[in-house]
């Protein structure tokens, strides 16, 4: 008889499903559905048990071959205990025991931050799986996950992994970031930064970009037409990176850098100039690790919770 784990990732809109199939990893099903906005500290794990008994209602999947369920919530995690989670309006709760309340009992459930899963994810994607890694998430927020010897790291609290708030700019500014910091990675590197430094360059540089109508996109085709102030927007992107990088590869030593996220659809444009930095600021025999893009974009969630779950009931 066919065996299943679920892969689930929990966000502050949608929350989506993968069914797999052991001992291969084949995703066999998805669904996605509204993350329920009122009481979510019982209606989320009730949504989330109705539509699990409706995709094995609908593919004829019995309880009893569903081995196991991971998930990945938006949030910092500890052996599966959240203390709070904005995203989720969630206080003081461990989420596997909340959840196994309503599971048969033969069914094991595993949590932890998105982005660290999205790292795990990532790294299970390729030919020849990673087993460490530094996945960074460019986008309105900066993240990130990392992944030892094929563990992730939530450290002692849960913090583990949020690259976004390394301290690497003392450029000035009045901006502190969320963490209540400044000159986080996040900081200069996310959506909010390089549209706040293609105005600043704009007052007094001419440039293709429509200020009016700023995307990531329309920034980066910019830089690779030659526009000047796109590819300073740019370079700093890939400079500040490069330094965070830099800085993590002498304390994880990972084998691979995976860049992804939204700023990430930047491509080899923006990955070659990241490497050019990154060359300049490693130490050591570091330089030699290499940046790939990430490659399963927003199923990395799925992957990497359904992943979480196989190595802990293996
Ligand atoms: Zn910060």
């Amino acid at each position: 008889m066919s065996k299943y784990v679920y892969g689930i990732d929990v966000g502050g809109t949608n929350i989506k499903f993968g069914l797999f199939l052991l001992p291969e990893m084949h995703l066999a099903h998805t669904y996605e559905t509204e993350t329920p906005v009122v009481d979510q500290q019982t209606s989320i794990f009730n949504k989330i048990i109705e539509s699990i008994t409706q995709i094995n209602n609908e593919y004829n999947i019995n309880f009893d071959d569903i081995l196991g369920i991971g998930i990945a919530i938006p949030c910092p995690v500890k052996n599966d205990y959240v203390e709070h989670c904005p995203n989720l309006n969630w206080e003081d709760m461990n989420v596997s025991n909340e959840l196994r309340k309503h599971l048969p009992k033969h069914v094991s459930v595993a949590v932890s931050n998105d982005a660290t899963i999205a790292a795990l994810g990532e790294s299970q994607s390729f030919d020849k799986p990673y087993n460490s890694v530094v996945f960074y998430t460019l986008g309105t927020g900066v993240g990130g996950g990392i992944i030892i010897d094929g563990k992730i790291l939530e450290g002692n609290t849960g913090f583990g992994g949020e690259i976004g708030h390394m301290w690497v700019s003392n450029e000035e500014t009045d901006i502190t970031c969320g963490c209540g910091s400044k000159g986080c990675l996040e900081q200069v590197c996310g959506t909010a930064a390089i549209f706040r430094y293609v105005k600043e360059l704009s007052k007094d540089e001419k440039t293709s970009i429509d200020i009016k109508y700023l995307t990531v996109k329309n920034v980066f085709d910019a830089a690779k037409a030659g526009d000047s102030v796109g590819l300073k927007v740019v370079n700093r992107v890939a400079e500040y990176v490069a330094i965070s990088a830099s800085i993590l590869a002498v304390v994880v030593d990972p084998e691979v850098f995976i860049i992804g996220g939204g700023i990430s659809r930047a491509g080899g444009f923006l990955l070659d100039l990241i490497v050019d930095h990154y060359k300049k600021h490693a130490r050591f025999s570091t330089y030699k690790i290499p940046f790939i893009l990430a490659k399963t974009g927003n199923s990395a969630g799925l992957i990497g919770a359904a992943h979480l779950i196989k190595n802990k009931i293996q």
